[in-house]
Protein backbone atom coordinates (compact mmCIF):
# COMPACT_ATOMS: atom_id res chain seq x y z
CA UNK A 1 0.00 0.00 0.00
CA UNK A 2 1.73 3.37 -0.97
CA UNK A 3 1.78 6.33 1.40
CA UNK A 4 3.63 8.66 -0.54
CA UNK A 5 2.71 10.37 -3.89
CA UNK A 6 4.21 8.62 -7.21
CA UNK A 7 4.77 10.27 -10.23
CA UNK A 8 2.10 9.47 -12.71
CA UNK A 9 -0.02 8.15 -9.19
CA UNK A 10 -3.82 6.88 -11.34
CA UNK A 11 -6.50 8.21 -9.46
CA UNK A 12 -7.34 4.71 -7.71
CA UNK A 13 -4.01 4.68 -6.00
CA UNK A 14 -4.53 8.64 -5.44
CA UNK A 15 -7.85 7.52 -3.45
CA UNK A 16 -6.36 4.53 -1.30
CA UNK A 17 -3.73 6.50 -0.47
CA UNK A 18 -6.73 9.46 0.81
CA UNK A 19 -8.32 7.20 2.30
CA UNK A 20 -5.36 5.32 4.42
CA UNK A 21 -4.19 9.06 5.84
CA UNK A 22 -7.62 10.15 6.29
CA UNK A 23 -8.53 7.28 8.49
CA UNK A 24 -5.43 7.70 10.25
CA UNK A 25 -6.43 11.41 11.00
CA UNK A 26 -10.20 10.31 11.88
CA UNK A 27 -8.37 8.19 14.87
CA UNK A 28 -6.77 11.21 16.78
CA UNK A 29 -9.15 13.74 15.46
CA UNK A 30 -13.17 12.03 14.47
CA UNK A 31 -14.77 15.10 12.75
CA UNK A 32 -18.97 15.22 13.42
CA UNK A 33 -21.65 14.39 11.25
CA UNK A 34 -19.88 12.29 8.87
CA UNK A 35 -21.32 9.21 8.52
CA UNK A 36 -25.13 10.49 8.10
CA UNK A 37 -27.00 10.21 4.79
CA UNK A 38 -30.28 10.67 5.01
CA UNK A 39 -32.79 9.23 2.08
CA UNK A 40 -34.95 12.77 1.84
CA UNK A 41 -36.35 13.34 -1.57
CA UNK A 42 -34.29 15.58 -3.80
CA UNK A 43 -37.00 18.28 -4.26
CA UNK A 44 -40.43 18.24 -2.37
CA UNK A 45 -43.39 18.10 -4.91
CA UNK A 46 -44.32 21.55 -3.34
CA UNK A 47 -41.11 22.65 -4.12
CA UNK A 48 -41.33 21.16 -7.64
CA UNK A 49 -44.24 23.39 -8.40
CA UNK A 50 -43.13 26.51 -10.77
CA UNK A 51 -39.13 25.61 -9.68
CA UNK A 52 -38.06 27.99 -12.74
CA UNK A 53 -40.22 30.76 -11.73
CA UNK A 54 -39.16 30.66 -8.38
CA UNK A 55 -35.21 30.85 -9.74
CA UNK A 56 -36.50 34.20 -11.54
CA UNK A 57 -38.00 35.71 -8.61
CA UNK A 58 -35.02 34.23 -6.20
CA UNK A 59 -32.48 35.72 -8.23
CA UNK A 60 -33.83 39.36 -8.86
CA UNK A 61 -35.50 39.67 -5.20
CA UNK A 62 -32.03 38.77 -3.33
CA UNK A 63 -29.47 40.42 -5.43
CA UNK A 64 -28.78 43.06 -2.23
CA UNK A 65 -26.04 44.62 -4.07
CA UNK A 66 -27.64 44.44 -7.60
CA UNK A 67 -24.98 42.83 -8.91
CA UNK A 68 -26.22 40.43 -11.44
CA UNK A 69 -29.03 42.78 -12.11
CA UNK A 70 -26.40 45.60 -13.28
CA UNK A 71 -23.71 42.91 -15.16
CA UNK A 72 -27.32 41.96 -17.10
CA UNK A 73 -27.84 45.38 -17.81
CA UNK A 74 -24.43 45.40 -19.65
CA UNK A 75 -26.30 43.66 -22.55
CA UNK A 76 -30.04 43.77 -21.63
CA UNK A 77 -30.84 42.46 -25.05
CA UNK A 78 -28.71 39.49 -25.68
CA UNK A 79 -29.11 38.25 -21.75
CA UNK A 80 -33.07 38.69 -21.78
CA UNK A 81 -33.17 36.76 -25.36
CA UNK A 82 -31.05 33.73 -24.21
CA UNK A 83 -32.72 33.66 -20.88
CA UNK A 84 -36.13 33.18 -22.46
CA UNK A 85 -34.87 30.70 -25.06
CA UNK A 86 -33.87 28.98 -22.11
CA UNK A 87 -37.12 29.26 -20.49
CA UNK A 88 -38.97 28.12 -23.10
CA UNK A 89 -37.28 24.94 -23.43
CA UNK A 90 -38.56 21.68 -21.86
CA UNK A 91 -35.26 20.41 -20.29
CA UNK A 92 -32.72 23.27 -20.30
CA UNK A 93 -29.87 20.48 -19.55
CA UNK A 94 -29.60 16.81 -19.22
CA UNK A 95 -29.59 14.79 -16.40
CA UNK A 96 -27.81 11.52 -15.81
CA UNK A 97 -27.88 9.67 -12.67
CA UNK A 98 -26.11 12.60 -10.38
CA UNK A 99 -24.26 14.56 -13.42
CA UNK A 100 -26.01 17.67 -14.73
CA UNK A 101 -25.09 18.66 -18.82
CA UNK A 102 -24.94 22.11 -19.29
CA UNK A 103 -24.07 22.76 -22.92
CA UNK A 104 -22.95 19.34 -23.40
CA UNK A 105 -24.21 16.14 -24.88
CA UNK A 106 -22.34 13.84 -22.20
CA UNK A 107 -19.01 13.16 -20.49
CA UNK A 108 -17.16 12.78 -23.54
CA UNK A 109 -17.76 15.93 -24.79
CA UNK A 110 -16.68 17.46 -21.89
CA UNK A 111 -13.35 15.76 -21.65
CA UNK A 112 -12.85 17.22 -25.20
CA UNK A 113 -13.66 20.96 -24.45
CA UNK A 114 -10.99 19.97 -21.68
CA UNK A 115 -8.52 18.81 -24.18
CA UNK A 116 -8.04 21.92 -25.41
CA UNK A 117 -4.61 23.44 -23.00
CA UNK A 118 -6.12 26.67 -23.04
CA UNK A 119 -9.44 26.02 -21.67
CA UNK A 120 -9.87 26.77 -18.03
CA UNK A 121 -11.49 24.20 -15.49
CA UNK A 122 -13.68 26.04 -12.98
CA UNK A 123 -14.10 23.58 -9.86
CA UNK A 124 -16.60 24.74 -7.54
CA UNK A 125 -17.92 23.55 -3.77
CA UNK A 126 -20.88 24.11 -2.47
CA UNK A 127 -19.86 25.22 1.19
CA UNK A 128 -22.29 22.83 3.00
CA UNK A 129 -19.73 20.21 2.11
CA UNK A 130 -17.35 21.46 4.11
CA UNK A 131 -16.83 19.44 7.17
CA UNK A 132 -18.64 21.21 10.20
CA UNK A 133 -14.86 22.17 12.07
CA UNK A 134 -13.46 23.53 8.61
CA UNK A 135 -10.62 25.78 9.94
CA UNK A 136 -11.17 28.04 7.35
CA UNK A 137 -15.26 28.33 8.66
CA UNK A 138 -18.22 27.04 6.56
CA UNK A 139 -20.14 29.86 4.96
CA UNK A 140 -17.09 31.26 3.23
CA UNK A 141 -15.27 31.26 0.12
CA UNK A 142 -12.14 30.43 1.91
CA UNK A 143 -10.07 27.01 1.74
CA UNK A 144 -6.45 26.64 3.47
CA UNK A 145 -6.43 23.09 2.63
CA UNK A 146 -3.45 22.40 4.52
CA UNK A 147 -2.05 19.13 4.38
CA UNK A 148 -1.27 18.77 7.98
CA UNK A 149 -4.60 20.02 9.45
CA UNK A 150 -6.48 16.48 10.42
CA UNK A 151 -10.03 18.33 9.15
CA UNK A 152 -8.48 19.18 5.45
CA UNK A 153 -6.86 15.13 5.99
CA UNK A 154 -10.56 14.09 6.17
CA UNK A 155 -11.89 16.55 3.98
CA UNK A 156 -13.75 15.55 0.61
CA UNK A 157 -13.57 19.08 -1.22
CA UNK A 158 -9.52 18.20 -0.25
CA UNK A 159 -9.23 15.17 -1.71
CA UNK A 160 -10.98 16.41 -5.04
CA UNK A 161 -8.62 19.84 -5.52
CA UNK A 162 -5.67 17.43 -3.88
CA UNK A 163 -5.97 15.33 -7.07
CA UNK A 164 -6.43 17.37 -9.79
CA UNK A 165 -3.60 18.49 -10.94
CA UNK A 166 -4.74 20.65 -14.41
CA UNK A 167 -2.61 23.70 -14.18
CA UNK A 168 -5.11 26.10 -15.30
CA UNK A 169 -7.96 25.40 -12.49
CA UNK A 170 -9.55 27.65 -10.82
CA UNK A 171 -11.26 26.43 -7.24
CA UNK A 172 -14.06 28.31 -5.83
CA UNK A 173 -16.02 28.10 -2.82
CA UNK A 174 -19.40 28.76 -3.06
CA UNK A 175 -21.34 30.65 -0.09
CA UNK A 176 -24.34 31.98 -2.31
CA UNK A 177 -26.25 31.87 -5.79
CA UNK A 178 -25.54 35.19 -6.58
CA UNK A 179 -21.68 34.55 -5.30
CA UNK A 180 -21.45 32.28 -8.08
CA UNK A 181 -23.20 34.17 -10.56
CA UNK A 182 -20.83 36.92 -9.60
CA UNK A 183 -17.66 34.53 -10.16
CA UNK A 184 -19.37 33.74 -14.08
CA UNK A 185 -20.31 37.24 -15.26
CA UNK A 186 -16.41 37.94 -14.51
CA UNK A 187 -14.80 35.51 -15.87
CA UNK A 188 -16.73 35.78 -19.29
CA UNK A 189 -15.54 39.77 -18.79
CA UNK A 190 -12.19 37.74 -18.98
CA UNK A 191 -13.08 36.73 -21.94
CA UNK A 192 -11.63 33.22 -20.88
CA UNK A 193 -12.44 29.83 -22.48
CA UNK A 194 -13.50 27.81 -19.35
CA UNK A 195 -15.41 25.00 -18.55
CA UNK A 196 -17.18 24.37 -15.04
CA UNK A 197 -17.70 21.32 -13.00
CA UNK A 198 -19.45 22.53 -9.96
CA UNK A 199 -21.23 20.75 -6.81
CA UNK A 200 -24.76 21.48 -5.76
CA UNK A 201 -28.33 20.13 -4.82
CA UNK A 202 -30.71 18.92 -7.27
CA UNK A 203 -33.25 21.78 -6.49
CA UNK A 204 -30.24 24.37 -7.24
CA UNK A 205 -29.08 22.72 -10.69
CA UNK A 206 -32.38 22.38 -11.71
CA UNK A 207 -33.68 26.14 -10.49
CA UNK A 208 -30.67 28.17 -11.96
CA UNK A 209 -30.33 26.02 -15.65
CA UNK A 210 -31.63 28.74 -17.53
CA UNK A 211 -29.71 31.45 -15.40
CA UNK A 212 -26.41 29.33 -16.85
CA UNK A 213 -27.53 29.05 -20.34
CA UNK A 214 -28.31 32.78 -20.63
CA UNK A 215 -25.08 33.41 -19.83
CA UNK A 216 -24.01 30.13 -22.48
CA UNK A 217 -21.38 28.91 -20.07
CA UNK A 218 -20.95 25.05 -20.56
CA UNK A 219 -20.20 22.09 -17.57
CA UNK A 220 -21.54 19.40 -15.48
CA UNK A 221 -23.77 20.18 -12.42
CA UNK A 222 -22.70 16.82 -9.68
CA UNK A 223 -25.18 16.68 -7.58
CA UNK A 224 -25.01 16.49 -3.72
CA UNK A 225 -27.33 13.96 -1.43
CA UNK A 226 -27.14 14.07 2.37
CA UNK A 227 -28.53 16.98 4.06
CA UNK A 228 -29.24 19.02 0.76
CA UNK A 229 -31.79 22.10 0.53
CA UNK A 230 -35.14 20.51 -1.07
CA UNK A 231 -37.39 23.50 -0.17
CA UNK A 232 -37.13 27.33 -0.91
CA UNK A 233 -36.99 27.63 2.78
CA UNK A 234 -34.19 25.90 3.61
CA UNK A 235 -32.10 27.33 0.63
CA UNK A 236 -33.08 30.99 1.86
CA UNK A 237 -31.58 29.84 5.74
CA UNK A 238 -28.36 28.06 3.49
CA UNK A 239 -28.01 30.88 1.73
CA UNK A 240 -27.55 32.87 5.13
CA UNK A 241 -25.42 30.72 6.72
CA UNK A 242 -27.73 28.63 8.43
CA UNK A 243 -27.12 24.73 7.28
CA UNK A 244 -26.29 22.38 10.45
CA UNK A 245 -25.92 19.41 8.09
CA UNK A 246 -23.44 18.16 5.61
CA UNK A 247 -23.84 17.32 2.24
CA UNK A 248 -21.98 14.74 0.35
CA UNK A 249 -21.21 13.45 -3.07
CA UNK A 250 -22.01 9.57 -3.39
CA UNK A 251 -19.04 7.17 -3.52
CA UNK A 252 -20.41 6.33 -7.14
CA UNK A 253 -20.52 9.51 -8.74
CA UNK A 254 -16.95 10.81 -6.76
CA UNK A 255 -15.46 7.74 -8.53
CA UNK A 256 -16.64 8.62 -11.88
CA UNK A 257 -15.38 12.38 -11.27
CA UNK A 258 -12.34 11.21 -10.48
CA UNK A 259 -12.04 9.32 -13.76
CA UNK A 260 -13.38 12.44 -15.43
CA UNK A 261 -10.43 14.25 -14.02
CA UNK A 262 -7.67 12.09 -14.80
CA UNK A 263 -8.57 11.70 -18.73
CA UNK A 264 -9.06 14.84 -18.90
CA UNK A 265 -5.55 15.88 -18.06
CA UNK A 266 -4.07 12.65 -19.81
CA UNK A 267 -5.63 13.89 -22.89
CA UNK A 268 -4.45 18.08 -23.53
CA UNK A 269 -3.53 18.22 -26.40
CA UNK A 270 0.19 20.23 -26.72
S1 LIG B 1 -9.78 21.55 2.76
FE1 LIG B 1 -10.69 23.58 2.77
S2 LIG B 1 -12.85 23.20 2.94
FE2 LIG B 1 -11.87 21.33 3.56
S3 LIG B 1 -11.62 21.47 5.77
FE3 LIG B 1 -9.74 22.25 4.87
S4 LIG B 1 -10.08 24.44 4.75
FE4 LIG B 1 -12.09 23.51 5.01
Amino acid sequence: MKTKETKNETWEEFVERWEMRSKGAAKTYPLKNTKKNPKIPHITQETKKNLRWKAFSYILLHDQDWSIISSIAKRPFFYTYRLLRSFFKKMPMRQEDDLFFYGFENEEAFKRALSDKDCSLVLGFSYCQKPLECPSGRFTDQCINSSDNPVCQQCPISKMISFQKRKNTKIIWIPTVHYIGKQMFSLIDEKKKFVFMITACEMTLKMFADWGNMLGIKGIGLRLQGRICNTMQALVLSEKGIKPGLTIISEETEKRVFKILEESAMSIKK
